[in-house]
């Protein structure tokens, strides 16, 4: 089956009923997105930028940067790119960023919280990123047909930022504000802590997008350390209480308009990926493997379908119980 789907023509994501569902890749390097656009990913939902800062025992320069980024978006003409900035403690410590101890490192001085303390780190990563994109699409635009407006679109980048570990609307405010001061025009957040999908509707007021993070959200929602052994059985995203704060945030988008994706490993789960299109997520990313199977799956089922499995779900006791009930209510549809 797997042969056939590599063979078959890409065509976009989308529901049996035709509703478009944009399927975009997870990237770690800009090594790894022509195997990405070969598998059919119509993006990038989750660019993680940690990769550039692992080694380094102090932030690498703007140039450095911008260099790397430039080398990442012209894989991706003609398509759209979100850019997390960088997610450093907790499981993805930097030297130079999360110096003091913490006692427990997850709910510490992590992602937007680390960006805030020292935020000439995070001045320099979204000034690269304004830079990189301009560069990319002054190029573009040159060599594009003559004056063809399709063309010259077709020939762009789109970059979006988005800051990991928000948990209000003071955080959504200092980032959002800071990246369009500084030329990037499309700034958004990522949906981790519990407390961001409480409160979706203020944020939508100011994000011009949520991507919900699952792994963390189930980390945080279920109060299991997604590192620990002892209670992985906790890290399901399955579970009726990470899906009912998945349905707030897409609630909340489909009121303001705004895009909501899901960029955790849930997506990648084909089941589970039509469930949160149910809850009104609009857009899904994931390792590029993955990306056949959620394509054939969400094929096979209508929105109206897809909103039925997300009840059963939400409404189910457990996540082995909202696995089991979207398995058998699934096989029914076409
Ligand atoms: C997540 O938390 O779901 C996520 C996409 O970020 P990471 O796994 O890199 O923490
Ligand atoms: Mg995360």
């Amino acid at each position: 089956e797997r042969a056939d789907a590599a063979a078959a023509p890409l065509t976009p994501g989308a529901l049996a009923d035709g509703t478009l569902i944009p399927l975009l890749a997870n990237l770690g390097s800009a090594d790894q997105a022509a195997e990405a656009v070969a598998l059919g990913a119509e993006g990038v939902g989750l660019f993680r930028t940690e990769f550039l800062f692992l080694d380094a025992t102090e932030a690498p320069s703007v140039e450095t940067q911008v260099a790397e980024y430039e080398r990442m978006l012209r894989a991706f003409v003609g398509k759209k790119v979100v850019v997390r900035v960088l997610d450093a403690g907790a499981d993805k410590p930097l030297s130079f960023l999360n110096d003091e101890k913490e006692e427990n490192p997850a709910l510490g001085l992590r992602g937007i919280r680390a960006l805030r303390s020292s935020e000439r780190i995070l001045r320099d990563q979204l000034t690269a990123l304004a830079i990189a994109e301009a560069r990319v699409n002054r190029y573009g635009s040159d060599s594009a047909a003559g004056g063809d407006a399709a063309a010259a679109r077709d020939a762009k980048v789109e970059v979006w930022v988005m800051a990991p570990m928000v948990a209000d609307l003071d955080d959504t405010e200092y980032f959002v504000s800071l990246a369009r001061e500084l030329g990037v025009r499309v700034a958004g957040v990522m949906a981790e802590v519990p407390s961001l999908a409480v409160l979706a509707d203020q944020v939508f007021d100011v994000a011009d997008f949520v991507s919900i993070g699952t792994n963390d959200l189930t980390q945080y929602t279920l109060a299991a350390d997604r590192l620990l052994g002892s209670v992985a059985h906790l890290q399901d995203p399955w579970h009726p209480a990470v899906l009912r704060l998945v349905g707030m945030i897409g609630r909340a988008g489909r009121d303001a308009a705004k895009p909501v994706g899901v960029c955790g490993e849930a997506a990648a789960d084909p089941l589970l990926a039509v469930v949160l299109v149910g809850l009104g997520v609009t857009t899904l990313s994931m390792t590029p493997a993955a990306l056949a199977d959620v394509r054939g799956e969400l094929a096979r089922h209508t929105l109206a379908e897809a909103q039925e499995l997300a009840r059963a779900a939400v409404n189910a006791t457990s996540a082995a119980a909202a696995r089991q009930a979207v398995t058998r209510l699934a096989a029914a549809n076409a």
